[in-house]
């Protein structure tokens, strides 16, 4: 590979992204070189593009190639990697970070919440590091995990953000036979509510509005409540009982929600919060969620939750096919970013 050119989808400033013939990237000792196969396009990489996240370094310097929710095959692997079980063609998806490894954080296994994040070394790939929006990439082989033959590369691509939704039920300790109401009928929520059910969900409620709503039953909920015809707290419980869900997911970001989750789930029941305000501050009710018990969980990445999302889909537990229905080649990586911002796609996929 050394020397050759691959395209790439570069942001090369705010608002200007271009697909352009870059060198292929070359794996350090202990790394790989994959192929690209699947590049899904999220929120987060639509604020990169506008420069929301530049005061964060994210990207911390321009040109820089995007794309974090991928999947891809081994290419090549770089040397220094001894008997390891990876080898050329085998398929992968890669988490994004792994942490530093020695802080207690990571020590304990929760690496998501690395000490060290943000310090000089630590690579937070698709962010702080060369994203998978190109034809090849390189990863640390520490980060990558096989996939098995009956995943596509297309669903592949939707692991890292289902595994995030494994990490919140594992977060939740959600138990076989018990209710729960999703916010937000996006990706995320989605995915909760399709991981959910795979987990013995009793009854399982969507709130949101308009046309996602629909996809809502195909991805395992039994009924949806339209926050624009109905008060989403009345709904859940006119829909689960007046005492309320087990579980609540604020998938949205929404500030406003986080209230409205407190307030339709049950005595002693635990709310999850998967999405991110952009540093809007919300008000809480404190005296329910202390005379009430309520467990108020954040929830971040996706720490050691890559192999249970993956057995998830090769068992047919969760199917994510109906989630793809926008998919790109790389020439046309502007038009999945429309697809993106004007809400017509889930997901629009980038293929290679
Ligand atoms: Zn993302
Ligand atoms: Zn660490």
């Amino acid at each position: 590979m050394s020397g050759g050119r691959m395209k790439a989808a570069v942001l090369r400033g705010w608002n200007d992204l271009a697909v352009e013939s870059i060198e292929i990237p070359e794996p350090e000792p202990g790394e790989v070189l994959l192929r690209v196969a699947a590049c899904g396009l999220c929120g987060t990489d639509l604020k990169m593009v506008k420069g929301a996240f530049e005061g964060r370094g994210w990207p911390p310097s321009l040109p820089f190639v995007m794309g974090h929710e991928w999947s891809g095959e081994v290419a090549a692997l770089g040397e220094g990697l001894g008997a390891i079980d990876l080898a050329v063609g085998d398929r992968v998806v890669a988490e994004n970070h792994i942490g530093c490894g020695r802080c207690p954080m990571c020590r304990s296994g929760r690496y998501n919440l690395c000490e060290r994040a943000g310090t000089p070394g630590y690579r937070l790939f698709g962010h702080t590091a060369p994203g998978a929006l190109a034809e090849y990439a390189v990863r640390p082989a520490t980060m990558l995990h096989k996939l098995p033959d009956s995943v596509n590369p297309r669903e592949a691509a939707l692991v890292n953000q289902g595994s995030l939704t494994v990490h919140a039920l594992r977060r939740v300790a959600f138990t076989a036979g018990s209710t729960a109401a999703i916010f937000g009928p996006g990706l995320l929520g989605l995915l909760t509510a399709a991981v959910a059910r795979a987990s013995g969900a009793e009854r399982l409620i969507m709130v949101g509005r308009g046309s996602r709503l629909e996809l809502a039953g195909v991805m395992g909920c039994d009924e949806v409540v339209d926050y624009e015809r109905e008060d989403p707290v009345a709904g859940i419980r006119r829909l689960i009982g007046s005492r309320g869900a087990d579980y609540v997911f604020d998938c949205t970001g929404n500030p406003t929600v986080p209230a409205q989750a407190l307030d339709s789930v049950r005595r002693g029941g635990k709310v999850a919060l998967l999405g991110l305000t952009g540093g809007t501050p919300t008000s809480i009710d404190v005296d329910r969620l202390t005379l009430d018990e309520i467990d108020l969980l954040g929830i971040r990445s996706s720490p050691n939750a890559y192999p249970a999302m993956i057995a998830l889909m090769r068992s047919g537990a969760v199917d994510l096919a109906p989630l793809i229905t926008h998919v790109y080649p790389i020439d046309q990586v502007a038009a999945a970013f429309e697809a993106l911002e004007d809400r017509s796609a889930i997901r629009p996929i980038v293929e290679f």
